[in-house]
């Protein structure tokens, strides 16, 4: 794995606002990185790692597009804003539906990598696998280019301002680009400023979060470094993306602790804003288990205000009894940042009073803008923020879209389908699919609250595969078909 020294790691676009300004040390301290992938690996999960890998070597590095050569034009029949998971994807199916000359999709593209270099294009739930050592955080990047489908032009800049009663937006370096239809798509913002001490806080040792590429590796660092006291997991006030994934690194780290003969000096703290571990009764049930069972922590309503890294202390606060605060000394933190909507769509006219693009959530038309739909996490859909919703939202979208755009009502409804791989240890996950009544939707002719070795594959191995060669070209719009399939036509 790649060292700290060697990483020249930007924050991804999306967290650019609180973060990318200050790079500092800690993108360049020495990060010594041993990756548990060995010590993690079965026989048979190296069997069918190694079938997937072929089936991702074969993927996108070397499919450049060409369409960043094409002369720019300032209108497109469909203008995608975003180029993360949601924005390529509706990019490849608007290419099916209206050609690649008529589509183009505005991103900065500003996350790096060593080897892959400038402007990677990342997979982010592999981040969890990363900040506990069994994946490489090589492996969650490939080159911005290979993704953006071939001849879709890329307009490698910054959405500065959108003016839908105009049909046009303006970019940062003040390019007015006009459009017939608008996909927005721009996620979610990481705001790591609004805790006191933070990001500066990074730059100092046995903190870390999984959450950008700039400090994931530091969770890495910081469960290796682990001697003996208080490893605390933090859960923000705020709506975030992959709700499920600032406790999978808490079971993940206790496994760790385990397997290096350290868990008895360890005292594993949850500490959430929220008043529940999960929200979905069924998977919660199981998740209580386990955390009595593993002797874990849960402290719920705590909100994390501060940090002073230099004393390795977290601080806070009582969200029922605010100004009450707890500072807790901490040998290995890991830090959920709070979110919000992108500050460009905060002041603009497409958002509800929280900030979010106001959709219907059956058919994702903006309520107002007739030619105007969002997707994926920067949307006010009452569901969890994750890929896997993302994926369910492409194929409903891609629907919606087609029949506008023949003047007709759309008629897809998407019902919230979400997914949350909550992996438990190094080789075990609980599957947790639901819908927007928080009522379980599972793809598997089994009890999915239960731990599985085969969904810890699915997660590691076969999800990042359907990602890079499905989703993103606009094939994969969730697993409701197999559902269907393995439920004999039932559900
Ligand atoms: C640690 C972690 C674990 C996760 N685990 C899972 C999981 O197990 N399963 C799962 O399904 N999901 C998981 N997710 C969530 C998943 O990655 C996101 O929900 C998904 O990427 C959302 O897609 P999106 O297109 O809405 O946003 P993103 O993929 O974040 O894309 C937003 C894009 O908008 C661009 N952008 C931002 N501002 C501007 C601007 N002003 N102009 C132009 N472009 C801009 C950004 O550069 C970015 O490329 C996880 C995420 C993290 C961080």
């Amino acid at each position: 794995m790649a060292s700290g020294s060697e990483a020249d790691v930007s924050p991804p676009a999306h967290s650019r606002d609180t973060f990318s300004h200050r790079r500092s040390a800690w993108d360049r301290s020495s990060v010594k990185m041993t990756p548990l992938v060995a010590v993690v690996s079965s026989p048979h999960a190296r069997l069918f790692t190694c079938f997937f890998k072929l089936g991702a070597q074969q993927a996108s590095p070397l499919q450049l597009h060409t369409g960043t050569s094409l002369a720019a034009k300032n209108y497109h029949e469909v203008l995608v804003l975003g180029g993360g998971s949601g924005g390529i994807t509706m990019a490849s199916r608007m290419k099916k539906r209206v050609g690649a000359e008529n589509v183009a999709i505005i991103e900065p593209s500003e996350g790096s990598l060593p080897l892959l270099g400038a402007c990677v294009h990342f997979y982010q739930p592999i981040w969890t696998l990363v900040g506990a050592g069994a994946k490489q955080l090589s492996s969650s990047g490939r080159p911005t280019a290979s993704v953006i489908p071939s001849g879709v032009e890329w307009i490698k800049d910054r959405v500065a301002e959108l003016n839908p009663d105009k049909n046009c937006i303006r970019t940062d370096t003040g390019k007015e680009i006009s459009y017939k239809y608008l996909i927005i798509a721009l996620g979610i913002q990481l705001d790591y400023g609004k805790i006191k001490g933070l990001p500066e806080g990074f730059s100092q040792p046995k903190i870390g979060s999984n959450y950008s590429v700039g400090t994931v590796e530091k969770t890495w660092k910081a469960l290796q470094d682990f001697k003996e006291g208080n490893a605390i997991f933090t859960f923000p006030n705020t709506p975030v993306k992959c709700a499920g994934a600032p406790q999978k690194i808490m079971y993940l780290s206790e496994d760790y602790f385990r397997k290096t003969g350290k868990r008895s000096k360890a005292n594993i703290i949850f500490n959430t804003s929220l008043g529940s571990i999960f929200g979905v009764k069924k998977y919660a049930d199981a998740l209580m288990e386990i955390i009595q069972e593993r002797n874990l922590t849960v402290n719920y309503k705590q909100n994390l205000i501060e940090v002073r890294a230099d004393k390795q202390e977290a601080v806070f606060e009582n969200m029922d009894k605010p100004g009450e605060t707890q500072v807790i000394s901490y040998e290995m933190l890991h830090v959920t940042p709070p979110m919000s909507a992108p500050d460009v769509l905060k002041k603009s006219p497409v958002v509800d009073d929280a900030g979010w693009v106001d959709v219907d959530k059956e058919t994702l038309q903006h309520k107002k803008y007739s030619n105007v739909f969002g997707i994926g996490d920067c949307t006010n859909l009452p569901t969890s923020k994750t890929a896997a919703a993302v994926a369910a939202q492409s194929g409903i979208l891609d629907r919606t879209i087609s029949l506008i755009m023949k003047n007709e009502a759309p008629m897809k409804k998407y019902d919230g389908y979400t997914s949350c791989p909550l992996v438990t240890s190094y080789n075990r996950v609980i599957l947790a699919e639901f819908d927007y009544n928080l009522q379980p939707v599972e793809t598997f002719p089994f009890d999915q609250s239960k731990q599985r070795l085969s969904m810890y594959l699915m997660k590691a191995d076969m999800m990042p595969f359907l990602y890079w060669n499905m989703m993103l070209k606009g094939y994969w719009g969730g697993p409701a078909f197999l559902r269907k399939l393995f439920h004999l036509g039932m559900s």
